[in-house]
């Protein structure tokens, strides 16, 4: 029924087929880039499965890598670039839905295909056989259908990572879930909590920046963030009656996400930005819901929760920052002396995402006013435009005076002298004309001799 199904695959791992073929073995290309070339998608990595054990593979080959022996992978290096080249396999038992105790080699390409998770991952194909679908993978494309291959409930027992991965791909590729598969899901989520931050948060980042981010509902539904992200879980429960807002702290979010850019930092900071109203939460007099000082609330929020998801420093400081200031400036009609000082606040690389997050969190609230929002996020990010446009000073690194300049007129190197660089950065932010370093020396030099500035007042 598929006969037709045509793949091109790179000369490369052909090559490697191929050779692998010639000595007697079977040898496929297997798994995502299967799937992916069926949906016409780029494949990130050719994985082939063969018949042979890895200690064959490697005599076929002058350049091999022992990538996971125990678990029968070994790359195979043509001109710099690797393939993995795995042993038919059957997993164990999984001693903590994590691991297989231990790995089975088989002659059987049927049996390896049985051990992998979804349907749609569980395809090979090669030049001489064409494709090998066994368990309805291409049905369920055409379909667009997520399902186990086998039985949910035993695939989810033995790895359960494989729950969010199942979640990830119906994002990923906009399918829905067939019902065991979803049932199952919903039953052995709380096997989730036994597996590792580092997984759990590979899976996470690829749901966010997918075109369907909004899929969390799904989890939150089957009782999957519960597990892992439960503060996600508290702002779905809280509910916000204001004009602004017309939907719970949750959906909110999940609307931002799908308003933000495909983009890991941004998606993140969106996840966050008002994760922690659940806690800050007042009502007053006419039954309006108020969140004072939430920014900072969901910033601290966002760096536990980031932590124990184990991201990487560079990625918390930048989505901290976001969340922390994703609400700077509302209301206020920016000039752009304003805008010069919330870029130095916030950061020369965050305010362009800043102004993503603004934007994603406008569409995302109520209509109330919207218009006026948006034409004065327009502006701030016109006259932002304006100011770069121009070069202007916007941080210490721009100022005309340096740390060595003061020292050279008499200063000596310490708290003052910073404090000092922080004056003069702060007049400059005020008025850009200022930016002249003779003007700003003499500035210092008035300081120093502790007489008032002449422009302090301004
Ligand atoms: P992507 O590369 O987009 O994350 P992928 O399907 O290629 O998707 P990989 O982690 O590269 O995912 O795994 C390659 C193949 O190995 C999968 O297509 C699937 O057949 C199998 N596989 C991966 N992880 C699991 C798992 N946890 N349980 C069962 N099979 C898995
Ligand atoms: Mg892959």
């Amino acid at each position: 029924m598929w006969d037709e199904v045509r793949i091109k695959i790179p000369e490369k791992a052909n090559h490697i087929i191929r050779t692998i073929q010639a000595a007697g073995f079977e040898a496929y290309t297997v798994g995502g880039c299967v799937r992916d070339s069926v949906l016409g998608r780029e494949p990130e990595d050719w994985d082939i499965t063969t018949s042979a054990r890895p200690e064959q593979v490697k005599a076929l080959f002058s350049h091999t890598v022992d990538t996971g022996l125990q678990h029968g992978t070994v790359t195979v290096m043509v001109e710099k670039e690797g393939f993995e080249v795995t042993t038919y396999r059957i997993d164990g038992e999984y001693e903590d839905s994590r691991h297989p105790r231990n790995v089975t080699f088989t002659p059987s390409l049927r049996e390896d295909l049985r051990r992998r998770d979804l349907t749609i991952n569980a395809m090979a194909y090669n030049e001489a056989q064409g494709l090998v679908d066994i368990f309805g993978g291409m049905e369920d494309i055409e379909r667009k259908v997520i399902r186990c291959v086998g039985s949910p409930e035993e695939r989810f027992g033995e790895d359960a990572l494989r729950i969010l991965r199942a979640l990830r791909f119906s994002a990923q590729l906009g399918y829905g879930i067939e019902e065991g598969t979803r049932a199952a899901m919903a039953q052995l989520a709380p096997l989730l909590s036994r597996i590792s931050a580092e997984r759990i948060r590979t899976e996470l980042v690829k749901l966010l920046v997918s075109p369907h981010p909004d899929y969390l509902r799904q989890a939150y539904a089957c009782g999957i963030t519960k597990v892992f992200l439960p503060e996600f879980d508290k702002a779905m429960e809280t509910q916000q009656r204001h004009p602004h807002h017309c939907y719970s702290v949750g959906e909110h979010i999940l609307h931002s996400l799908c308003e933000a850019g495909a983009d890991k930092t941004l998606r993140l900071a969106m996840l966050f930005h008002d994760m922690g109203k659940p806690s800050v939460l007042t009502i007053d007099e006419e039954g309006l819901t108020h969140f004072h000082g939430h920014g900072a609330v969901s910033a601290r929020l966002a760096e536990e929760v980031m932590r124990r998801l184990r991201f990487d420093n560079d990625t918390i400081h930048m989505v901290c920052r976001l969340v922390l200031f994703h609400d700077y400036g509302n209301g206020v009609e920016p000039d752009r002396a304003g805008v010069r000082r919330a870029v130095n606040k916030i950061g020369q690389d965050a305010f362009p995402l800043l102004l993503e997050v603004k934007r994603a969190d406008i569409l995302a609230q109520s209509e109330y006013r919207r218009a006026e929002k948006l034409e004065r996020l327009g502006q701030w990010s016109r006259l932002y435009e304006e100011i770069r446009a121009e070069g202007q000073c916007l941080s210490l690194k721009e100022l005309a005076v340096t740390g060595r300049d003061l020292v050279e007129a008499g200063w000596k190197p310490g708290r003052e002298l910073g404090q000092t660089l922080q004056r003069l950065l702060e007049l400059v932010l005020e008025d850009s004309e200022r930016n002249v370093k003779e003007r700003l020396l003499e500035e210092a030099a008035r300081y120093k001799e502790g007489k008032p500035s002449e422009e302090s007042n301004h």
